[in-house]
């Protein structure tokens, strides 16, 4: 294809002449990681004369302009140990400019962050918050040596390649310096560093090899039960299976266990940078809940980090990203993460539907989508992130679940096409160049590779069907993937297991969605969203109210379930007593349905793509027995 033709090598350093270009080095100290701060040390390597040197401001995986330069405080510049006046760009904030004076060769920055969301236990160094070099010369260009150092007797996990000894197992604090590298690649290996710390060795019988590093707030928060740890092995055989030979020298999953609620994940091609809460796999409900973080972010290595929409391929983290594609990035990568949770057994089959028909359900309740494609959101996908307010006719990231249910539709048109003899998996193995491995590189595409790539699998009109599916308006979801897969989107009157553990982890919010049509905060009563055209929205509720009495009792879940039950009899409406601020006011809605949560029920009569989508592709006996390689 046309855009192979640019694939990137980004691990040149000691290979080339680019060996004797002279080094940035940094030194991170996180010494002060507990009192949410961090502190750098670089020298540049400068000739005289203007230098603009940056920080990153649009951050691979974030696809948006989110550099943190906002906490990058105390910046001093200093040659042969005089000062240097700096001016921030009146543009570029992210810019900063200097004047080298004659004779000088190289300069020192000091700069700190602030780093809110560290604790007394753990930190993340994503290297954007510390990073500096200079501006407009593609980073991959720009060689660059880090060390780092740590609270006494924390561990460190990370994709950095030690020069100097130390054992992350046994953790001793003090100095770590590691292989050069490029400022690309460094900006790509962050480093999780804890007071506790376990690192597990995944399915060891494979090269390269895997590593699980686990921080938490307390030392049994890192111990990880025996039947989590099977499915972290399997997950590295059913990657393996799908996605062919790896584009990593190894991979490091960074894992933190911290807080109540929450969680997510941020890909890089070596490691990822995850999080759960706390008690996050502590039983078989709350790891089915998060099971695709890891799979998803570990897809993305090959999907994202290898394989990369032409739009967010870009030299560096000045130019600004385009976000069209990422229905192929995030969406496709929400789909296989999906399906190697259930292979890997992080989730039974019957759960997986269930996340399904949640997914499904909750895009089919996405007002929004009555004015706005798919392919818009992943377009404006930098201005996404907003407040919960009406969310849903604004839409969200929905170019994750609606990709997941868009690749669903596409692996299950091939296999119907196909009588069954090919799947999504043939697919994977032409848009990943057929399986072979490298070391992390980019390899950008664009929508007509997509298109050819699929038609190599199987003759079909892709163009149309991706066009129409991704940028046409429709006010309903897709279902055909779920259909074709054997099964029917339908509404009970109690949640799926599913859903009730995600609820139980992530807090009550689509309680109540599919029925009356409102979204609720972590405090059960405070309004978050109004579905608009749904009951709640007819009887004018908005967000921010907050629901004192239901049918004539005080407030609880308990009452508001019962009024909804009650609902499918009674022909008086539901009576709400709303508090808006100042006001209280007597509403009343409408509604006589009773409760209504997703699932899916099979279709008799039609093949069960879905239940063979979601079996091991590789046998549980063969990935406990360790053969070689993947
Ligand atoms: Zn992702």
């Amino acid at each position: 294809m046309l855009t192979r033709k640019y694939v990137f090598s980004l691990v040149l350093v000691g290979t080339s002449a680019f060996a004797q270009k002279p080094l940035i080095q940094i030194h991170a100290d996180l010494s002060d990681a507990p009192r949410k701060m961090l502190h750098a040390e670089i020298d540049i390597p400068v000739s005289a004369g203007p230098l603009v040197l940056t920080t990153p401001k649009w951050i691979p995986g974030h696809h948006s302009p989110s550099g943190p330069v906002a906490d990058i405080t105390g910046i001093t510049f200093t040659a042969d140990g005089k000062t240097l006046p700096w001016r921030r760009d009146d543009v570029d904030l992210y810019e900063f400019h200097l004047t080298v004076p004659a004779g000088v060769h190289s300069i020192h920055a000091h700069l700190d962050s602030i780093a809110a969301a560290f604790t007394n236990n753990l930190a993340v160094l994503e290297w954007e918050k510390l990073l500096l070099y200079p501006a407009g010369i593609p980073v991959r260009e720009i060689p660059i040596q880090a060390s780092v150092n740590v609270p006494d007797g924390w561990g460190i996990g990370t994709s950095l390649t030690p020069i100097s000894a130390y054992d992350p197992q046994h953790p001793a604090g003090g100095m770590v310096r590691y292989a050069a590298t490029t400022v690309e690649m460094l900006e790509d290996s962050p480093i999780m560093t804890g007071r506790y710390f376990h690192e597990y060795a995944l399915a060891p019988e494979i090269t390269p090899k895997h590593y699980m590093d686990v921080f938490g707030e307390a030392p049994e928060d890192v111990e990880i039960r025996a039947t989590v740890l099977d499915h972290w092995n399997r997950l590295i055989y059913e990657a393996g299976a799908m996605y062919g030979a790896p584009h990593y020298r190894s991979y490091h999953f960074l894992l933190a266990l911290r807080g109540m609620r929450g969680g997510g994940g941020l890909e890089h091609h070596e490691s990822s940078d995850n999080s759960l809460p706390e008690r996050g796999l502590t039983t078989d409900d709350n790891e089915m809940a998060a099971s695709d973080l890891l799979p998803h972010e570990f897809t993305h290595s090959w999907n994202g980090k290898y394989r990369r929409p032409a739009g967010l391929a870009t030299p560096d983290y000045a130019t600004p990203m385009r976000g069209d594609l990422l229905w192929v990035y995030e969406g496709l990568t929400d789909y296989l993460g999906a399906v190697l949770a259930a292979r890997c057994g992080s989730i039974s089959p019957e759960h997986f539907r269930e996340a399904m028909a949640l997914d499904a359900a909750t895009m089919d309740a996405t007002s929004g989508r009555a004015w706005r494609s798919t392919g818009d959101t992943a377009i404006a996908a930098s201005v996404l992130r907003g407040g919960a307010a009406w969310a849903n006719w604004r839409r969200s990231t929905d170019y994750y679940p609606e990709g997941k249910l868009l690749w669903l539709d596409v692996d299950t048109t091939i296999r119907k096409l196909t009588s069954d003899q090919k799947n999504l998996r043939d697919f994977m193995t032409v848009f990943l160049n057929k399986g072979g491995g490298t070391t992390p590189t980019v390899v950008p595409y664009d929508f007509n590779e997509i298109v050819n790539d699929l038609n190599e699998v199987v003759k079909y009109d892709w163009a149309g069907f991706l066009n129409d599916r991704v940028y046409g308006i429709h006010p309903r979801v897709d279902l055909e993937g779920i259909e074709q897969g054997g099964y029917q989107l339908v509404y009970r009157d109690k949640p799926s297991d599913y859903e009730k553990a995600s609820m139980a982890l992530r807090g009550p919010s689509k309680d109540v969605w599919f029925s009356i049509g409102v979204a609720l905060e972590q405090d059960g009563a405070t309004i978050s969203d109004v579905r608009v055209g749904g009951p709640a929205d007819k009887a004018k509720f908005s967000p921010g109210e907050k629901i004192i009495a239901v049918n004539g009792r005080i407030y609880s879940k308990d009452a508001l379930h019962a009024a909804i039950r009650q609902s499918r009899t009674a022909s008086a409406p539901m009576h709400f007593i709303l508090q808006n601020e100042t006001l209280v006011t007597l509403v009343d809605l409408d509604y006589h349905d009773g409760e209504r949560y997703p699932t899916l029920v099979r279709t008799e009569g039609r093949p069960a793509y879905l239940d063979d989508i979601a079996k091991p592709l590789v046998e549980q006996r063969r990935a406990q027995a360790a053969p070689s390689g993947q």
